[in-house]
Formats: structure tokens, C-alpha cells, sequence
């Protein structure tokens, strides 16, 4: 099958290229939030009461949640943006002149999370909604010059009582970590994911490939969009992983595995960070952990 590439162009590679002046020091923008369940009731409890409670609660619904965003070594702005709105988290990776990736990445979130925060999770609400933000951002970006190019990846998580919705666009990913092993769920849509998935090159090949930071769909760059929307079951133990290209892009997801597998999600989300900055830190790297706690605590 034959694919038509739509490439964002320039603006794109401009921002992405990795010969800014260097500026290191930037970790002003950390940070950190832990989200813990929220007690279904506040009276006075028995024993019993307590044990019931337990057993009727999902044990699904006691996570963790830490989001981590930085400039990185290289890059004077910080264009991606963090979502961490429970029961949606995810990550924008802004594109786009001077304040476009900003702009982009940052009204990315404020949009989705004023459409979504008090629905119930639901596929086509999830499609729609980015689709929406897209069109906003389009219109946006053709009335306004010091906009025109701006686009964004957006990939987030809806976590819903049983499963997990997932809504993506772009080359940010998500992955899952469950009984040791991380495996990717989403698809990147960039040229060199697009040329490893009709085996023209290898997936090694690509990590290095000169035109590794070409997306073919963003949002916000087009009138119309395609959204993947994926559902996937929720279970107690699992370590969900939402992040931009400047983490896998800088540290490999064995070595992300081994971080993630080392220690409790705050630690495991800082040695994130540090071990793209000290891989250079070529680009901005946010990423946000979510654990699913077991059912037996
Ligand atoms: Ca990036």
C-alpha cells in the first residue's frame, strides 16, 4: 500500500534542529505533582466499613501520577507541555517559529482539558475532541502570523475506570510496561517510523536517521486530522509512560525499562530526566509515569 507523506516542513525541522546556542541551567520549569485517590467518603469509619470500602474500590484506582518537563542542555525554549488534569495526562511537543511551539503545545492542553475534564471517557468524544483542537489551532495559526507553522504531537491517556483511552497525534509515544517488559503502543507518525514499518530501513537505522525529526501529522498544521484512538485494558501493576521524543530520542528503552523497573515512579521520573540530559539533552524532555498499584496493597 502506497502512503502519501504529509510533511510539516520547515518550520518543523527548524525548530528541531540541534544547533541553538547552548544554554544549560534551564530546570526552572520541573514539575512535580503526585496525584494520590481520592477518598469516596470523609465521615467517620468502622472496621468494617473499611474493609468493605476496599473491596468495593477498583484497585485500579489507586495510582501515582509524576509529570517531569525540561528545556534540556541545548534549546533556549521549552516547547513541550505536560498534562496532568486526572483522569487525562499526557505530553504536547510544540513546533513552529518563535513562540508558535509554545503556543501550540501549551493551548494543545488548555483546549483538550476544557473539552474532556468533566465527560466520561468515551472514544469518539476523544477523537472529536482533538480533531477540535486541531481546527482551533489551524484557525488560529492562519489568522496570526507570528503563529503561521506552529503545529503539535499530542498524546495523552483518558483513564477511565477499566480501561485506558489513548488519543494520539505526532511522534510523542506511549508506552506500558507490564510483567518487566515496556512495549510501545503508539505509533509514530514520522517519516522514519513510516520507512521502518515498510522495511526500508531498520529501526536502528532510524534512531540515527538524518531525517528522524520529520512527523507526517500534527496538530494544528491542517484543517482536518486523523486521530489514532486506541483502548486498552486496565491492570494493577502496570507502569503507563507518556513522553517526547527528546526522552527515547536520548535514552533507549532498555535503559528507560531498566529506570522505570528500578525504583518507585517520583525516582524512576527524575533518572528519567537526568539520563537524557546527560546523553546530551539535544532536545526539551517531559514525560509523565502513571502506576497502577497491585491489588494486593
Ligand atoms: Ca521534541
Amino acid at each position: 500500500m502506497r502512503r502519501k507523506f504529509r510533511f510539516t516542513g520547515e518550520s518543523y525541522d527548524l525548530v528541531r534542529n540541534y544547533s541553538a546556542p547552548l544554554n544549560y541551567g534551564g530546570h526552572a520549569q520541573e514539575i512535580k505533582e503526585e496525584e494520590k485517590p481520592a477518598c469516596p467518603d470523609d465521615g467517620p469509619k468502622t472496621e468494617e466499613a473499611e474493609v468493605q470500602e476496599n473491596t468495593a474500590v477498583h484497585a485500579a484506582d489507586k495510582r501515582t501520577v509524576v509529570t517531569r518537563t525540561d528545556v534540556g542542555r541545548v534549546r533556549k525554549n521549552n516547547q513541550d507541555a505536560v498534562i496532568n488534569t486526572w483522569p487525562l495526562i499526557g505530553v504536547a511537543d510544540g513546533m513552529g517559529g518563535h513562540k508558535g511551539g509554545e503556543v501550540a503545545s501549551s493551548s494543545a492542553r488548555d483546549l483538550l482539558v476544557d473539552l474532556l475534564l468533566d465527560k466520561e471517557p468515551d472514544e469518539q468524544l476523544l477523537r472529536r475532541a482533538i480533531q477540535s483542537v486541531n481546527y482551533r489551532l489551524f484557525v488560529r495559526q492562519s489568522e496570526d502570523d507570528a503563529l503561521t507553522g506552529m503545529g503539535t504531537t499530542l498524546t495523552v491517556l483518558w483513564v477511565d475506570k477499566d480501561d485506558i483511552l489513548i488519543g494520539h497525534v505526532g511522534d510523542s509515544r506511549a508506552y506500558r510496561l507490564r510483567d518487566g517488559k515496556l512495549e510501545q503502543i503508539t505509533q509514530d507518525h514520522s517519516m522514519v517510523a513510516e520507512m521502518v514499518r515498510q522495511g526500508v530501513i531498520t529501526p536502528e537505522q532510524a534512531s540515527t536517521h538524518p531525517m528522524r525529526n520529520v512527523i507526517t501529522r500534527a496538530v494544528g498544521t491542517e484543517d482536518e486530522i486523523e486521530v489514532d484512538v486506541l483502548r486498552e485494558e486496565r491492570r494493577p501493576g502496570d507502569i503507563w509512560l507518556v513522553c517526547s521524543d527528546g526522552l527515547y530520542g536520548m535514552v533507549g528503552d532498555n535503559r528507560m525499562t531498566e529506570l522505570i523497573l528500578e525504583d518507585k515512579p517520583e525516582i524512576a521520573a527524575d533518572e528519567l530526566l537526568h539520563a537524557a540530559l546527560e546523553a546530551g539533552g539535544r532536545d526539551n524532555v517531559s514525560l509523565v509515569l502513571m502506576q497502577d498499584e497491585e491489588a494486593a496493597e
